[in-house]
């Protein structure tokens, strides 16, 4: 055993697990001043993972930071040497502040991977975080990717002392010297997960939490939700539907109310059990989704039939503690969305609304993400627990050949309202028996934004359709060189912010980068990455000919346009832009939405990364066989880019609304009954 701290050993196991991930800890000093003490930094990271000093350098706003020496080590840490380091030697110094970054890739681990520390210690990653959180002299910085590129800065005057380093930095200093910042390190196509993440990040679009499963939006991709907000709320508006907000919290015996419904969240429900040291006497719930919520006080509300249709939507945002590998914006556990609640006399009114409302959900992503979806209604087995049927748009992402659901839209039937007593007096007279209420619920959810990203983004970053981008166009004086005198500089300048300023006025969201300190090559880069939409060049050839060059995010389509027609020829574009990049992702939609009527096809067909539409019985017995028998078994097919999912079988995504012709005798495409309609299988998120 090392010097490490009794509390820190508890945490750990000396039993050598043969799987654990090997991490590391570091410590780093930089360069101080002689007379100054200097502040160590100290680096816990999976061992696979490469931690350039130059980084850590930007990270934590040091000098030149080299491993530290064993006498450092000592003093400020008391281990008896930097080889036999680990981080439960942390616990030993209270007193004097460092730097603690920690790996993402390690953060992102689940939480019971035992992780292998220096000293043949072992200890569960969870704990492992939760330890390294508590230190209370660390200037703590989690979450940290590695591969980000270093930011051109000019303070690389200093050179490398010595040969070896020297070379190891060379590339990045290349990187520095070419000023241009390289975004996205990895292939869309070769490790989409990680792709994601970078795009997500690097685009600013979100940044990861310190709760696993949570993440903050940032402003671009919470400006998209925005704009989806806006779209769907007119719209809904116009029907009759109202907003509202009923509170987060939801007592157990109003949670607990309706049977099928609760076995549907019950694992996944967030509980609030403490405040402050005292256990409650009756935990409450955060909740899952709001029916029990909201429809006691809709029975209290409605009277009498005149009450009716009441129709309430709430903006707002939803637990579900899930345990499987979380996602950003796709399976996360706190997420935003838009809950509708609506009650009505009759069956067929309440119907109606149901596919109404599905048609605006579907419009979402067509009109808004440019992004194609399947119509259809959900089987037995995947309705919405106490719904009396769900219709739900289902999407595709090409990368993995997976389908996902994209938004639904519940008719609950009566099930719902007399569980809660949701009635009134028959209209035809107090004589024939009371009548409850049909109800709907209805939800689309932050997960749309996910879909949109990975749809169209690509190795350079991220694609933002125009009509949900906060930022539509930006501008960029270009042609700018050391000959261009100061006079024709501050024309184009002028001119350039004379355009933005006619854009602005005509309700076009753009903005213009004038700063001198980075190229256009760079600026170019970062636009990209960020994913605006168009690229207004205007460079002093241009300015001649009183034209300016846009180029189309999407495709780098160049297309010149006269000042005097930018602002009507824009919206042009960005129509044009916004259906080039629907029929590209229908297109692949399409292609890859294969209809199979032999199961001996289904797997094989299921591995070229599609989705499948098949004959099928309607039979839940059925489908069950199908999800088994389409698992993946090991037939050495490159096919899975997501590890977490290696044999997953083929949910039922939806029965589509639009059905292919069905021949009389038909068979079902596993079993041998008759087949009732055409189905849409697939791997799912
Ligand atoms: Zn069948």
């Amino acid at each position: 055993m090392t010097t490490t701290t009794e509390s820190f050993a508890k945490l750990c196991s000396s039993a050598v697990t043969d799987d654990a991930t090997p991490i590391k800890s570091l410590v780093f000093k930089p360069k101080t001043p002689k007379s100054a003490t200097p502040i160590p930094i100290v680096v816990i990271a999976l061992q696979s993972t490469t931690t350039p000093s130059s980084l850590i350098a930007q990270l934590t706003g040091t000098k030149d930071p080299r491993l530290a020496k064993d006498d450092l080590i000592k003093t400020f840490f008391a281990a008896p040497s930097a080889g036999e380091f680990n981080l439960g030697h942390l616990l030993n110094n209270s007193t004097s502040e460092y730097h603690l970054l920690i790996d993402q890739h390690l953060v992102d681990l689940k939480d019971s991977t035992i992780l292998k520390l220096n000293g043949n210690l072992f200890i569960e990653k969870s704990k492992a975080i939760e330890y390294l959180n508590e230190l209370k002299v660390a200037k703590l910085q989690s979450n940290i990717d590695f591969t980000t590129e270093v930011k051109p800065q000019n303070t690389s005057k200093q050179q490398p002392k010595d040969k070896k380093e020297k070379k190891a930095l060379a590339p990045s200093n290349a990187t520095l010297e070419d000023a241009k910042l390289i975004g996205i390190t990895v292939d869309k196509a070769l490790d989409f997960p990680g792709w994601y993440q970078q795009v997500l990040t690097k685009g600013e679009m979100l940044d990861y939490y310190d709760v696993s499963g949570c993440y903050i939006l940032r402003p671009t991709s919470y400006a998209i939700w925005e704009n989806i907000q806006t779209y769907f709320d007119s719209k809904i508006k116009k029907m009759g539907v109202r907003n509202a907000y009923f509170p987060m919290f939801v007592s157990s015996r109003v949670l607990e109310k309706e049977k099928d419904h609760i076995e549907g969240f019950a694992p996944e429900v967030a509980w609030v059990t403490k405040a402050g040291s005292s256990d409650l006497e009756e935990p409450v719930a955060i909740r899952p989704t709001s029916e029990t919520v909201i429809y006691p006080y809709y029975a209290k509300w409605v009277q009498s039939h005149r009450d009716l249709p009441l129709r309430l939507n709430q903006w707002c945002s939803v637990v579900r503690w899930e345990f499987k590998h979380p996602q950003p914006f796709l399976r996360t556990r706190e997420f935003l969305w838009q809950e509708g609640h609506t009650a009505f006399l009759s069956e067929e009114e309440a119907k109606e609304e149901v596919l109404e409302i599905l048609h605006h959900y579907a419009n979402i992503y067509k009109e808004l993400l440019a992004v194609p979806v399947v119509q259809g209604k959900k089987t037995e087995k995947e309705k919405f627990a106490g719904a009396s049927f769900t219709t739900t748009v289902e999407g595709y992402i090409p990368q993995t050949g997976r389908g996902i659901q994209g938004g639904t839209s519940h008719h609950l039937g009566q099930n719902f309202s007399k569980m809660f007593n949701l009635s009134v007096e028959n209209p035809l007279g107090s004589e024939h028996p009371k009548v409850f209420a049909y109800q709907n619920s209805w939800g689309l959810s932050t997960r749309s934004i996910g879909v949109m990203v990975m749809v169209h983004s690509d190795n350079k970053g991220l694609v933002i359709p125009p009509r949900v981008a906060e930022n539509q166009a930006v501008i960029i004086p270009v042609g700018i060189t050391k000959k261009t005198s100061i006079e024709q500089r501050e024309l184009i300048h002028e001119s350039a912010k004379e355009i933005e300023a006619q854009l602005r006025k005509n309700d076009i969201r753009v903005f213009g980068d004038y700063n001198d300190n980075y190229t256009p090559g760079w600026k170019f880069s970062q636009y990209e990455l960020k994913g605006i939409p168009l690229r207004i060049e205007l460079g002093p050839k241009d300015f001649e000919k009183q034209q300016v060059v846009v180029v189309r995010r999407n495709d780098s389509k160049k297309i010149i346009v006269p000042i005097s027609e930018l602002t009507e020829t824009l919206p042009k574009i960005m129509d044009d832009m916004h259906e080039v990049m629907y029929q590209k992702a229908k297109d692949a939609f399409d292609t890859h939405r294969v209809t199979i009527h032999d199961w001996k096809d289904f797997v094989p067909t299921l591995n070229k990364k599609n989705v499948i539409v098949a004959p099928w019985c309607g039979v839940m017995e059925c489908e069950e066989d199908i999800k088994d028998s389409s698992a993946r078994k090991d037939d050495g097919e490159e096919f899975e880019v997501d590890e977490k999912a290696p044999s997953m079988g083929a949910k039922s995504l939806c029965i589509p609304f639009e059905q292919p012709t069905m021949k009389d005798g038909q068979k079902c495409i596993k079993c041998n009954r008759n087949a009732v309609n055409y189905c849409m299988f697939g791997r799912s998120y």
